[in-house]
């Protein structure tokens, strides 16, 4: 089950679960849109893979209680700021590749 971090990684910016401005890479590393445009260059800091925007787990049980009443949000945070001098060696050699290609 995708888990709904409840922060930007980078910034410690607030990312409920309805947020439309949260992003994940595949193995959950999330950010906020800012920081995986204007910091990491759509390249995840920990895998180096691309982000996605993380669907929004619905609030209502709509079918089998399937919804955040049952499945919520995690509440620790995971705030790790990215060293951005290092970031920019390591997505030097990845930016350019396709996140489908790498
Ligand atoms: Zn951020
Ligand atoms: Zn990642």
């Amino acid at each position: 089950m995708l888990e709904l971090r409840p922060s930007c990684e980078n910034c410690n910016k607030a990312l409920p679960p309805a947020s439309t401005d949260a992003r994940v890479c595949s193995y959950e590393c999330t950010f906020c849109a800012d920081c995986v445009d204007q910091v990491l260059g759509n390249v995840c800091p920990n895998c180096g893979g691309g982000f996605e925007r993380r669907p929004v787990r619905p609030a209502r049980n709509w079918k089998n209680n399937n919804y955040l009443g049952k499945d919520p949000a995690r509440s620790d945070c995971t705030y790790r700021p990215v060293d951005r001098a290092a970031h920019v060696l390591f997505a030097s050699g990845i930016a350019a590749i396709a996140p489908g290609q790498r």
